[in-house]
């Protein structure tokens, strides 16, 4: 079963935690996969997690490396527009990888509503 990953910058795990509080009986249905800290927060929602590294120090990068092995459903990234990240040329990094590996990833939690409405359609 493909995995779906997820990943919240510190400005956004709040919302991040809402997401999954809203949509727990669905996201219990499939495996999940996370950052280090975002992972911490899943977990605390009762959901079960693979975790990896931290975002900054490598996370986001085992993520890609998951997306161009073709492992992931799909990526769920809260990422924080208004914040600095010394881990951004992993950021980009992880987008061009969906991008070139066509695999579906939401940067807001509008989006990562209508991909978890459509996954989990019938
Ligand atoms: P974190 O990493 O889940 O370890 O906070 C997320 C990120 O900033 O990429």
């Amino acid at each position: 079963m493909k995995k779906i990953a997820i990943i919240a910058h510190d400005g956004k795990k709040p919302e991040m935690v809402n997401f999954l509080n809203k949509n727990l009986d669905r996201l219990k249905k499939v495996e999940l996969v996370a950052t280090g800290t975002t992972g911490t927060h899943v977990k605390n929602t009762g959901l079960k997690v693979e975790k990896k590294l931290s975002g900054p120090i490598g996370g986001d990068a085992q993520i890609a490396g998951m997306a161009a092995e073709k492992k992931l459903a799909m990526i769920l990234f809260f990422r924080d527009p208004l914040g600095k990240h010394p881990h951004e040329p992993d950021v980009q990094m992880l987008m061009r990888i969906c991008d070139v590996h066509n695999i579906p990833i939401a940067t807001n939690p509008a989006t990562a509503q209508l991909l978890i409405d459509a996954f989990f359609e019938d």
